[in-house]
């Protein structure tokens, strides 16, 4: 082979290898940057994972261009992870939150923080601002050393944010609530209680984590109560209702209860969260409100609701058992001058008393009840017949025959007048059975007191009697129906009469004579007693004037006055105008007032007094005896007379020892000894006149001497009056009336 043949195939195979050598390093390259590539993208990947999954944005700010770039992982259409790049030049942070977040970037920038950290709100292009966390370092500085680029991520704490408010929220709702929050678990053991329940129970949170939450338990309820409780929260999940607990200190406390579970995510085991408020007070209160409301506060009796309540049962359960129910209606004679004379005070202790004896008297199974002042009642039940309601009064009036005693000196005699009424008897309903128990007991306090009745048709027909009377009084001035008698009174120490009683009379064209004793109390309850008293008054000086110019000196006119016309109209102004217009001496006129009267409202009623003393009007104290006055009372009083009751001069001179003469006698030396002058009431023996003779009383008056007589019989009676010799009084025309005994 030639040399250049030689030549050229070795030239051919060195550039045969060249290229072989370069083709081989080619592929090597592009095998290496492929390999490169793939890692690189798995890198990527990777990345992008991470940053998906730690839902976190990675972000670079430009400082000096003010761009900020992001990125952020969104999964794409398929199974893949797009990513999104967004460059923001006006990136906008929320106004309040930009100076915070440039000074942490201030800081950061001059050294002061080893990292950019803040917390932010920036705009977001759909609902407003969201709640950022970011964080970031330099990544590229210029050559002077100044950052340039800030990179790092940041993440979306909006969610979080809420989360933790409401959580702070809850929190410190938990410790301001008023109820106390205890949480439980499922053993019952306190987790966590608020300051609510160490208020409540006296526990810290300290004293009562781990421990069983019948720490609190109270003896008010038994075990098995708790017991069901706890079942209720384990099987329910719930429980609600009031529960006694007990304070650390020992006291016990009412809660209203209520608890529910709450599961603890990722756990088998539940949460109890038990809300209680302190009832115990609300509960007091209501307490005192139905006491408030069915009873009475003075006697602890029953009041008028709750007997109607009670009365309605036994109705329902006589009816079943086809029994009897008997309702006594009692009201303490009386009581209204027991009142004015020892005060309400004193009273109110008579009612208590009085309420305690009624109770015992009847026994504990009955219901007793006050409906009114002095009013009570007693309900009978499964009674065999009416009968033993009749025997159930006469215990109860027995009962008061012992005097009550106050302060363990004073003895207060006091009696009740009972009316009754029956099921089925006389009503069906408690409201009709009330109502003629009533009436019977206003027909026994008519019957003379003291005394029961039981109820009957003809009763009702009493009460409208009561109110046609009423009806027609009002029309008796005016029609002319009133007019007065007179009753002189003798004088014991020279035998001449130097006083006469007017006393009222009143013959109505509907209902006949009507007595005093009847109408005068329903003219004092309908205020008409105002009216007619002024009639009295000016009708009696009239004729004590007539008398005067028919020739009659001397002689004092007496006028009942009731309490009504004294306390509650301007009696005084009244007795002035009248004296004036007819022309009467002051000392001329006496004034009669009950005991009751004079103690009722004593300081006006001693005020009024004084005006009558001092223009010269005498005061009598009428019905002397029957009331409560007090000797040192009455000593302050200006008073000029006492008229002793007829009850203490009815017995008088009668042979056998005597209270009524031991009272009559006391009486007379007590007035004599206070200066005042003494009437006895009443006197229609012989015996009697000599017996307070005998004693020393200033005057007499009754029957003996002479009945209440018409005006111009009156003044016939004392024209003719002969004297005193033997204190016998001469045959008159009167007498021939009125036969003196
Ligand atoms: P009083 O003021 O105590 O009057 C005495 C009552 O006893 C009178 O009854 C009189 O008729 C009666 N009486 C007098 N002597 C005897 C007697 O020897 N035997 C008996 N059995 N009774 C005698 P009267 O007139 O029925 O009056 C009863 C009450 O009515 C009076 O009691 C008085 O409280 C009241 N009254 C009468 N008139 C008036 C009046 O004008 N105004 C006021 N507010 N009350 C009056
Ligand atoms: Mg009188
Ligand atoms: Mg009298």
């Amino acid at each position: 082979m030639p040399a250049t043949h030689y030549m050229a195939l070795l030239l051919a195979l060195l550039v045969l290898t060249l290229a072989g050598v370069v083709l081989g390093g080619h592929r090597r390259r592009e095998r290496e940057q492929r390999e490169h590539l793939r890692e690189l993208r798995e890198r990527e990947e990777k990345l992008r994972l991470a940053l998906w999954a730690s839902s976190e944005y990675y972000w670079q700010y430009d400082l000096e261009r003010r761009e900020l770039e992001s990125i952020r992982i969104e999964p794409g259409r398929k199974d893949d992870l797009n990513l999104r790049i967004d460059l923001d030049a006006d990136h906008q942070i929320h106004p309040d939150d930009l100076p915070l977040v440039l000074d942490r970037l201030r800081a950061y920038v001059r050294g002061d923080a080893p990292m950019f950290l803040s917390e932010h709100r920036v705009q977001d292009g759909t609902d407003g601002w969201r709640w950022m966390r970011a964080r970031g370092r330099a990544v590229s500085r210029n050559d002077a050393g100044r950052i340039t680029r800030i990179a790092g991520t940041a993440r979306d704490v909006s969610a979080h944010r809420e989360h933790e408010r409401e959580r702070r929220i809850a929190t410190e709702v938990m410790h301001n609530m008023a109820e106390a929050v205890v949480v439980i678990d499922d053993e019952f053991r306190y987790v966590m209680v608020n300051p609510a329940f160490t208020r409540m129970s006296g526990y810290e949170l300290a004293e009562v984590v781990g421990n069983d939450a019948s720490l609190t338990n109270s003896d008010q309820h038994d075990a098995a109560f708790y017991a069901q409780s706890r079942a209720a929260m384990l099987e329910q999940g719930h429980w609600a209702g009031e529960m006694w607990q007990r304070r650390k200190d020992g006291r016990e406390f009412l809660c209203a209860m209520q608890s529910n579970a709450i599961n603890e995510p990722g756990s088998p085991h539940r949460l109890f969260v038990l809300v209680a408020t302190d009832i115990t007070d609300r509960r007091r209160i209501e307490q005192e409100l139905r006491y408030l409301a069915n009873y009475d506060t003075l006697t602890n009796l029953p009041n008028r609701t709750l007997l109607a309540e009670r009365l309605s049962r036994a109705i329902v359960r006589a009816r079943r058992q086809g029994s009897c129910v008997a309702l006594l209606f009692l009201d303490l004679d009386r009581f209204k001058d027991i009142n004015d004379s020892l005060g309400h005070a004193t009273g109110d202790r008579i009612l208590r008393m009085a309420a305690q004896r009624l109770q015992r008297a009847v026994g504990p199974s009955h219901t007793v009840a006050r409906i009114g002042g002095d009013e009570f009642t007693v309900v009978l039940e499964d009674l065999a017949h009416a009968g033993e309601a009749d025997t159930c009064a006469q215990r109860v009036i027995d009962a008061f025959d012992e005097p009550l005693l106050i302060d363990e000196r004073h003895e207060i005699a006091i009696t009740p007048s009972i009316g009754i009424s029956l099921y089925p008897d006389h009503a069906q309903v408690p409201t009709d059975l009330l109502k003629h128990a009533d009436t019977a007991m206003y027909q026994a306090k008519a019957a003379g007191r003291h005394t029961f009745l039981r109820y009957t048709e003809s009763m009702d027909s009493s009460t409208r009697q009561r109110a046609g009377l009423i009806a027609s009084l009002r029309r008796a001035i005016e029609r002319n129906e009133l007019r007065l008698v007179y009753q002189p009174q003798l004088s014991l120490a020279d035998g001449g009469i130097r006083c006469v009683e007017a006393l009222l009379r009143w013959y109505s064209t509907e209902h006949g004579e009507v007595s005093p004793v009847q109408f005068i109390p329903l003219a004092e309850e309908s205020g008409m007693i105002v009216g007619i008293g002024e009639w009295v008054l000016r009708e009696a000086c009239n004729t004590l004037a007539d008398w005067q110019r028919a020739g009659l000196p001397g002689v004092t006119m007496a006028v009942n006055v009731s309490a009504t016309q004294l306390l509650h109209s301007d009696l005084p102004r009244a007795v002035e105008r009248i004296l004036r217009e007819t022309g009467i001496d002051p000392g001329q006129l006496e004034l009669e007032l009950t005991e009751s009267v004079l103690m009722a409202k004593a300081g006006l009623a001693a005020e009024r007094l004084q005006f009558f003393r001092r223009i010269g009007v005498s005061i009598a104290v009428d019905d002397f005896g029957t009331g409560y006055s007090s000797l040192a009372y009455l000593r302050r009083l200006p008073i000029t007379t006492l008229k002793i009751d007829k009850a203490f001069i009815d017995d008088l001179g009668r042979p056998g020892d005597n209270e009524d003469a031991a009272i009559t006698t006391t009486i007379i030396a007590m007035a004599r000894s206070l200066g005042l002058g003494v009437v006895a009431e009443g006197v229609e023996t012989a015996e009697q006149l000599a017996f307070l003779r005998q004693h020393r009383c200033d005057m007499v008056q009754g029957y003996w001497l002479s009945k209440p007589l018409p005006a111009e019989q009156c003044l016939a009676f004392m024209l003719e009056w002969p004297g005193l010799p033997g204190l016998a009084p001469r045959a008159t025309a009167a007498d021939a009336r009125h036969p003196a005994p």
